[in-house]
């Protein structure tokens, strides 16, 4: 505990104590970038101050609970301006979807690890089951830490109940289907990475809401599937019966010009987070901590926040930060010396980044959803064609030789010590593929392995044991 900046120590005894960003990078901080967004708006740093220093704390004291910003709900990096900025977006999640649908613009649910290009040239909201949550917790004001924890078990035990007790349960279906949450469709690529995401989709179609939420599925096939014309047609296809539905909802006409344009956006943020990256891995020490290594990169896929321009915005920013942090040889608190650097594979699993660092270990980058932020779709072609061709080729989707190969070019380039494979109880195809990618993983790169099974709501503290254990070892 003693590397925790004193104000966002835990309190201890009964009173509760919430955190407080400190004044003192206040001046800094204000003198940073504006936020722009999609509706043409912006909000000055001084704003995003105001906001997170008065208005957020009581709207949503749960997340300010110092509890929760020890255990990683906040950066202990303040000195990283998109750490704030970030915080400020999730936050901000329910008002700005509420405006944004107000405005005519309908949510629509995806699955994560999916480009969102054609949600939004269609002028919806794409919002993946992370997103989807904060959105669902921003309609919630005034929580206590316990209040909070209380209401989202009970309601995600309740879609337990309504799909089967065999799933993972990460895909908010409670949020769609438990709650009054305003979503208009559900609308995923039925990937094969993920069967919370076909259960739950399947489980939409006898949920209380089935009449108000529409239902889509953009077929994906599967099987060599990028090598092969008829299922690249295939799938552009498929993408235009999207962005048409969408557009029943709307009662505009999405064009070929309105994908294209959009898809130049969000190529510009998986460029952007591909450069970022390769700043990252190449410096001698890691410039920031694990924790904002993740929110970074994670950025390129432009859907985390429900709005491109504004994840954009902070994506170019942080580009300088990185650059000039790497120039200066910065060093964030609590990461070691010659710490050792993990590589994550497999969805939704993550270790503590701050226990994983107190341990001396670091995570540098992991397979999920970095897979389709590094497939760069082609501007020069027709675009529902080259964004078809784009998603087949996704190298988390393909067969596993290939999966492996990507992976092994991903774990070379962060100068990688030990491969984590961590996949969830009920989470049907990582638990199936995990033995196969980790041996040829193995046998193509030479660096150690392990495979972690965790459930997240009761085995929190085993799975950072057995991750501290496996630092331990690689160090
Ligand atoms: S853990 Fe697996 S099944 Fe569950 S949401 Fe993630 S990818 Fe899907």
């Amino acid at each position: 505990m003693n590397d925790i900046p004193r104000h966002i120590r835990t309190s201890v005894g009964d009173k509760p104590e919430y955190y407080q960003y400190p004044e003192g990078i206040r001046e800094e901080f204000i003198q940073t970038d504006d936020i722009e967004f999609r509706d043409g708006s912006r909000v000055t740093a001084a704003e995003v101050w105001d906001y997170l220093t008065r208005v957020g704390p009581v709207k949503y004291p749960n997340v300010f609970d110092n509890q929760n910003v020890t255990s990683g709900r906040f950066s202990r990096d303040v000195t990283f301006p998109l750490t704030l900025k970030h915080n400020y977006l999730l936050l901000t999640m329910n008002d700005r979807v509420t405006k944004a649908r107000a405005q005519g613009h309908p949510v629509v649910f995806v699955q994560g690890g999916q480009s969102v290009d054609p949600y939004y040239a269609a002028g919806a909201i794409a919002l993946r089951p992370a997103s989807t949550g904060a959105y669902a917790r921003g309609q919630r004001e005034g929580f206590t830490r316990n209040e909070a924890q209380l209401e989202g078990r009970s309601r995600r035990q309740k879609a337990y109940n309504a799909i089967s007790f065999e799933i993972c349960n990460s895909a908010g279906y409670e949020h769609i289907q438990e709650s009054d949450l305003a979503v208009d469709m559900v609308a995923p690529y039925t990937a094969l990475r993920c069967s919370d995401v076909s259960y739950g989709t399947e489980a939409h179609r006898h949920g209380k809401r089935k009449d108000e939420v529409k239902l889509l599925l953009v077929d994906y096939p599967l099987d060599h599937q990028k090598d092969k014309e008829w299922a690249i047609r295939y799938f552009a296809d498929n993408l235009r019966r999207l962005t048409s539905n969408i557009d029943a909802l709307t009662g505009r006409t999405t064009t070929e010009d309105d994908l294209a344009r959009e898809i130049k956006l969000h190529n510009e943020g998986r460029r952007l987070a591909v450069e970022i990256a390769d700043l990252w891995w190449s410096a001698a020490h890691p410039p920031t901590n694990g924790k904002d290594r993740r929110d970074l990169f994670q950025l390129g896929g432009m859907e985390v926040h429900g709005d491109p321009v504004a994840s954009l915005s902070l994506l170019r920013e942080a580009r300088r930060t990185i650059e000039k942090r790497v120039a200066e040889g910065h060093r964030p608190q609590g990461v070691q010396e010659n710490t050792a650097r993990l590589f994550v594979c497999g969805s939704c699993v993550f270790p503590n980044d701050y226990r994983t660092e107190e341990a001396g270990g670091i995570i540098v980058g992991n397979d999920n959803h970095w897979s389709d932020i590094t497939t760069l779709v082609d501007e020069s072609g027709e675009p529902y064609y080259e964004l078809a061709k784009t998603v087949l080729s996704y190298p988390y989707e393909q067969p596993l030789p290939e999966r492996a190969r990507w992976t092994v070019e991903q774990i070379r380039k962060s100068r990688t010590d030990g491969v984590l494979f961590l996949y969830k109880w009920g989470c049907n195809t990582q638990s199936a593929v995990a033995r196969l990618l980790v041996d040829e993983i193995k046998a193509r790169s030479g660096v150690p392995t392990i495979i972690i099974e965790d459930d997240t709501a009761l085995q929190t503290e085993q799975l950072q044991n057995r991750v501290n254990a496996f630092v331990e070892m690689v160090s």
